[in-house]
């Protein structure tokens, strides 16, 4: 297939979408939709020489926004449609051409992804009213993680969570994961091998791949659980909501807003959720960045270490994400908790290694490597959804 691959992201009010073509080299189109259903409703983007532009679409749906969309593409017709989908559940192990069967099963794993699922069906159901004749594919996060084994799936809990309402670990972010592993496969000598990756952004994860399969992940039934991020928690004490309900009476939804939302690096610092500024206050000494800092590395290195038994070697490791990609501090700090495995970094390219640049941040050839590798979420759902209609032809 040679036309280009059009990527959807669809949330209840707002659609991220990329045209990419097979070709690498040529331009990509890409923009947001946001606040859809409201007033303010508007297309930002890019064009193919880069420059910006903003189309209000006052009170637009997906629908209408989807056909405002179609005019930015500057006459590219795509072939097919790409769409992120957050939960696949125990159904999809890889991207699946969407039909019937897959909207059911999507719609089965609702439960699990109740913010995500349902806005990620909408928009398919939008995008095929608008372009009735191109095949649309599903690329799940979910799915990468599948090949994690029993024992780094399931919670200790009674089996018939599992069995009856698929109560286990799934993990997520898994394009990105995925891509980065595969890109250092391809960069490293080292080939394919053991790979710790740390997807560092908003959202934070880690997962252990060994030969491109992922066999442990740091995030689990839902993308709370594992480390600190934005303004998620990450791991608590399983005993902490009871212990919130009966000492001060929170409900269940209380609990489960402090922790997705008020949590992480807001709710340590007491200021942001923002890396960038956590940074900037930590050096200006205020005290609670410099704890979120602190303790958002020492888990990020705790993780890649836990991790670490998943793989019978480890050839590297591959930061990623906003984090992951542009803070030098970050990387270091990980790693300096972590002189027994072997990391040696070169400060100077650390520093350099930043705003979308790709390399290899080790001092030394002897010991695990050090990456740094700009994930690109998008190129791999293009890719995914290219394989999948060629190999449905
Ligand atoms: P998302 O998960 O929403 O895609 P990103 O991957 O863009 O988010 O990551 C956002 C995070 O990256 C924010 O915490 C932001 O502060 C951080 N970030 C971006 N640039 C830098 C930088 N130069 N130094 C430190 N952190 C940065």
């Amino acid at each position: 297939m040679n036309a280009p691959v059009l990527v959807i992201n669809c949330g209840s009010s707002s659609i991220k979408y990329a045209l990419i073509d097979s070709d690498p080299q040529a331009a990509r189109l890409s923009g947001l939709a946001e606040r859809l259903g409201s007033s303010e409703a508007r297309l930002k983007g890019k064009n193919s020489d880069g420059e910006s532009f903003t189309q209000p679409l006052p009170n637009a749906g997906h629908a209408e926004a989807l056909n405002a969309i179609l005019e930015h593409l500057e006459g590219r017709i795509p072939g097919a449609v790409g769409h992120r989908i957050v939960h696949g559940g125990e159904h999809f192990t890889q991207a699946a051409l969407i039909d019937e069967n897959v909207m059911a099963a999507i719609h089965s794993t609702a439960a699990l992804a109740p913010l995500h699922n349902p806005a990620n069906l909408a928009g398919i159901s939008a995008t095929q009213r608008v372009f009735p004749d191109l095949p649309q594919v599903a690329v799940f996060d979910t799915a990468f993680h599948q090949t994690l084994p029993p024992r780094a799936y399931r919670y200790a809990l009674p089996e018939v969570l599992y069995t009856e309402h698929g109560i286990r670990r799934y993990g997520f972010h898994g394009t990105s994961h995925a891509y980065v592993s595969q890109r250092a496969g391809e960069l490293s000598l080292r080939g394919a091998g053991g790979w710790l990756t740390a997807h560092l952004g908003n959202g934070c994860s880690t997962s252990a791949i060994w030969n491109n399969q992922s066999l442990d992940t740091s995030m689990g039934l839902t993308p709370l659980e594992g480390l600190v991020m934005g303004t998620r928690s990450g791991d608590v004490d399983p005993g902490l909501h009871a212990h919130l309900h009966r000492q001060l009476g929170w409900s269940l939804d209380e609990i489960d807003n402090v922790l997705n939302k008020q949590s992480g690096l807001l709710g340590l610092s007491g200021l942001t959720n923002d890396m960038r500024e956590v940074e900037e206050q930590a050096s200006a000494g205020h005290a609670g960045a410099q704890l979120a800092l602190e303790v958002f590395c020492y888990r990020i290195a705790k993780s890649l270490a836990a991790l670490s038994c998943a793989l019978p070697t480890i050839d590297g490791v591959i930061f990623t994400g906003g984090i992951g990609e542009n803070s030098p501090i970050v990387r270091r700090d990980v790693l300096a908790l972590m002189p027994h495995f072997g990391f040696n970094i070169d400060q100077t390219t650390n520093e350099a290694m930043v705003r979308g640049k790709e390399g290899n941040i080790s001092s030394t050839d002897n010991g695990p490597e050090v990456w740094v590798i700009p994930t690109d979420e998008e190129g791999r759902i293009a890719m995914e959804t290219r394989h999948c209609v060629e190999s449905a032809q």
